[in-house]
């Protein structure tokens, strides 16, 4: 891979600027199969105990050439190369609206307890009513943190959620004569999985503009009638937003959506901000998505084993996936695929089970209290550091002067900076310098910054980051050239993004 990239910059800084260890003073390491040291390996094989057979030499083929490595030598590479990644368990990740908060430790635990870690798909109700009681018992938590009665653990992702209660409605609406209902609205704002999802469901998206970063009723009610009342399935919204604001008026936007027969989608990406003070069952949501990776300290999926649970209202629930996790009358607990409406299965089993047990444990260890915490720290975290940055970086919904607040992520259009002929990736590498993370980038507006600090980071963490970003205004403002090569103290500097995502070198050696 080392080919798409650039070499790190060559000048070195002395260690004002940051506490981590510096990087950039280690060589870029070798790939495993440059450590090839023969007469090594890292394992032996038991001696063989069956009686030994050919294969076809041309079925076995030369085989790849694998390097002769010891174990202790694979563990340091792997080890070198995890300490080289950027995480949040080593520096701030201010990530706007993917919410990277700590992931506290009393979760692995719980994971890793044996029943859990070791039970297989297949085995019997019987021998896995813990297992169960614990999918079921989540699903009553979420079903009341949201406000909707009825839960599905299925889905792998937010973005998987989003497709499976898509499909939930239209099934409600096939059911009900309305298979005509094949429209989608949602803001201008919306993440590119709300489109997504509703592509791989058959539905057409039609974005409603957003005003000062709220939807715009008046286009909502213009939209509603070009593409007819009767051909509308659903509004999806996020609330809090993209932009960092909590839609005050989405119980009469719902008023809308409900009075011509269609359904309230609420993507959940952002339940972070709203955890025990207000629930999407209560201003008008008929279902919604938890990203439980961004709500519930759980591992991010990646596109592979996640977790986005729905939660739908009481009449979803026939349409809901199977098999569903049920309590039975004597207490027991079942799987029960027994439901001639479900729109089946959305993926194998019952959905990421390890991923459910952090998700449980740590709903468990914070209480409705301490849940409702979380929402009010990580928006005063937002808050705080919007107020301390608002002179220098321009916020286009932020004025606490005019009681304009964020909600737990806040968005920069740092124009005067710009104009000074930095680029907003030129800022964020230099970012990279101070031990932070780039926030997000062009989104949901151009030329933007999104930050999201969430309630995990201490005071001295939010004032470090006010402190870099500062101090990088100041450099713009004295001499722009100066951070065009950041970050100075990385293994990796500036990624050719393009070129690793268009031509990916995979093989070894290359060609
Ligand atoms: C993260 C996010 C999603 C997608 O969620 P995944 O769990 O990553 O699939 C959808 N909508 C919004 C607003 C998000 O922030």
């Amino acid at each position: 891979m080392t080919q798409t990239f650039m070499e790190p910059g060559m000048s070195k800084t002395t260690d004002q600027k940051s506490n981590i260890a510096r990087r950039s003073d280690r060589p870029v390491e070798p790939t495993i199969f440059e450590k090839d040291s023969p007469g090594l390996r890292a394992i032996d094989l038991p001696a063989l105990d069956v009686p030994r057979s050919e294969l076809p030499e041309d079925l076995l083929g030369k085989g790849p050439s694998w390097p002769a490595i010891g174990q202790l030598q694979v563990v340091r590479h792997y080890t070198h190369l995890s300490q080289r990644n950027f995480g949040l368990d080593g520096e701030f990740y201010p990530l706007g609206s993917c919410t990277m908060k700590y992931n506290p430790r009393i979760n692995e635990w719980a994971a890793s307890l044996p029943g859990f870690l070791h039970a297989h798909p297949l085995q019997n109700d019987r021998d896995i009513q813990g297992l169960l009681e614990l999918v079921w018992n989540t699903q009553q938590f979420l079903a009341e943190i949201g406000g909707l009665p009825a839960v599905s653990c299925q889905p792998a992702a937010g973005a998987h959620g989003e497709y499976t209660a898509l499909k939930v409605i239209c099934a409600y609406f096939k059911d009900h004569g309305q298979s005509q209902r094949t429209v989608v609205l949602a803001p201008d704002t919306a993440h590119g999985t709300n489109p997504a999802s509703c592509a791989m469901c058959g539905a057409s998206v039609v974005a409603v503009k957003t005003t000062q970063g709220y939807t715009d009723i008046a286009d909502l009610k213009r939209i509603i009638a070009e593409q007819g009342p009767d051909n509308i399935a659903a509004f999806m919204i996020t609330n809090p937003n993209t932009a960092g604001l909590f839609d005050a008026e989405i119980t009469k936007i719902a008023e809308v959506i409900h009075a011509i027969g269609a359904l309230v989608y609420l993507d959940g990406a952002n339940m972070n901000a709203v955890l025990g003070k207000t629930r999407p069952g209560d201003f008008g949501a008929d279902a919604m998505h938890y990203n439980t990776h961004k709500t519930f300290s759980t591992p991010h999926g990646c596109g592979g084993p996640g977790w986005g649970p729905i939660a739908v209202a009481d009449f979803l629930e026939p349409y809901l996936p199977t098999p569903r996790v049920i309590k039975n009358d004597d207490g027991s607990f079942s799987l029960s695929t027994d439901h001639p409406r479900s729109i089946g299965k959305v993926r194998s089993f019952i959905g990421q089970i390890g991923v459910a047990v952090r998700c449980y444990t740590y709903i468990r260890a914070c209480g409705p209290d301490g849940l409702t915490n979380i929402a009010e720290q990580a928006v005063l975290n937002a808050n705080y550091i919007a107020a301390k940055l608002c002179d220098v970086y321009e916020m286009p919904y932020f004025d606490a002067a005019l009681g304009k607040f964020c909600a737990h992520e806040f968005v920069t259009v740092p124009r005067r900076l710009l104009d000074q002929g930095v680029s907003l990736l030129d800022i964020v590498k230099r970012l990279i310098d101070y031990g932070i993370h780039p926030p997000t980038m062009h989104w949901p507006v151009h030329d933007c910054l999104m930050a999201e600090p969430t309630e995990t980071e201490s005071l001295q963490v939010l004032d470090h980051f006010c402190d870099a970003m500062l101090a990088i205004a100041q450099e713009i403002e004295s001499d722009p050239e100066s951070i065009k090569n950041a970050p100075e103290d990385a293994t990796i500097c500036r990624a050719d993004e393009v070129g690793a995502a268009r031509k990916p070198v995979l093989v070894w050696p290359e060609g």
